[in-house]
């Protein structure tokens, strides 16, 4: 049988309270899918990570490489994409473009195989997967601390073990964030910090040694992803665990952030570091180095299962008898289009999500939401 064809969609949804973090204003949520349509009529499912018309333009550059391969031989067309778009695609959004056909063929191809993904990755290690909550972003409010509180509360209150909050507004205003959503949430819920690159190695190391003591899992993204050495000094001066990847591409590239022992955790897009075949590899270097993977992922349900299937296939290090749990990114900011634009929802239970165990990625798209908030232009 033969890939037919594929079909890209960009979805966008308005948001009801914009948000920012220490980048950039978000407005709205918007989003490349990608549908791979087999000569049977069997489809799989993608989405890339980065600006969705963007990446669209990079799937439909590559989807001629695609149409009339064999759907099963995902790998193979992974090197054929990858090879055509190396001399313009070392990082960046055309490596996203990768990726979600990439992904859509593994679900594809489990569909046509009558396997869950995780299964086909080499093995589901864990039936659930703990998450922890990505959100408490900053809105325009008069009291952002009690703001950010009230979220880290909520989050608790439905379930979650893990919460991870933005910083980088300046270290004495993150301080005085972390400080009082520790002392809401109590001892017992782990708690990250993201910077989203916001620092410079200075400010950095000033503002972990004061959230030190306040028993932070991960500090994420602390300094530019450019710096290498800024990542590899912080991790050597401070106790806390560093974290960083997401703005990392290819096995290639995760070669420089792991080699130079940059991060404690890696944390790699699957739908914008090269898709499943790629963060599979990239998931074996950092075991070669003793590190841990922890995807970042930042989508639809596509998305979010698509790092449910990776992190139960996932070897976690060091290996014993208690072993670290795995763990997966959950974002709880605003999106209805992560909400309702796949079925089945995700259930939370003790704080972990079950790994979809229906062929492919185990979660398709309403027809119906699609057809309302894709994009016509
Ligand atoms: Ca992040």
């Amino acid at each position: 049988m033969q890939i037919e064809r594929i079909e890209t969609y960009v979805v966008e949804q308005a948001l009801d309270t914009p948000f920012y973090f220490s980048q950039f204003e978000f407005q709205s949520r918007q989003i490349c899918l990608v549908k791979v349509i087999a000569g049977d009529g069997s489809y799989g499912w993608g989405e890339g990570y980065g600006p969705a018309t963007v990446v669209k333009a990079g799937v439909e550059f590559l989807a001629p490489l695609v149409v009339g391969e064999d759907p099963l031989q995902v790998e193979a067309i992974w090197s054929k994409m990858h090879l055509r778009a190396l001399d313009y695609a070392r990082r960046g959004v055309l490596v996203a473009a990768i990726s979600a056909i990439d992904i859509a063929l593994w679900d594809l191809r489990g569909k046509l195989l009558g396997q869950p993904v995780s299964t086909l990755l080499g093995g589901r290690r864990r039936e659930q997967v703990m998450v922890y909550a990505t959100g408490m972003y900053f809105t325009e409010t008069d009291d952002l601390t009690g703001k950010l509180v009230d979220e880290a509360r909520l989050y608790v209150s439905q379930g979650f073990r893990a919460l991870k909050m933005k910083v980088g507004l300046g270290v004495d205003t993150d301080v005085k964030h972390v400080r009082a959503v520790r002392t809401a949430i109590g001892s017992d819920v782990q708690l990250m910090v993201d910077a989203n690159h916001a620092y410079s190695l200075s400010e950095a190391l000033s503002f972990a040694r004061q959230i030190e003591e306040l028993d932070i899992s991960f500090f994420e993204e602390p300094v530019s992803p450019e710096d290498y050495e800024g990542y590899r000094e912080l991790r050597r001066r401070i106790s806390i665990p560093v974290a960083g990847g997401e703005c990392e591409y290819l096995l290639a590239g995760f070669r420089h952030l792991l080699s130079r022992r940059c991060v404690d955790i890696a944390q790699p897009d699957i739908c914008g570091a090269g898709g499943l075949t790629e963060t599979k590899r990239i998931a074996a270097l950092a075991t070669a180095f003793q590190t841990n993977v922890i995807p970042h992922s930042w989508g639809t349900g596509i998305a979010f299962a698509a790092g449910l299937h990776l992190v139960s296939a996932l070897d976690i290090v060091p290996g014993r008898l208690r072993m670290p749990e795995a763990m997966l990114e959950m974002d709880r900011s605003e999106s209805a289009l992560r909400e309702n634009l796949t079925q089945p929802k995700f259930a939370l239970e003790n704080g972990r999500v079950a790994v979809p165990d229906l062929p492919g990625l185990g979660v398709d798209v309403d027809p119906d939401y699609l057809a309302e908030y894709a994009r016509t232009d």
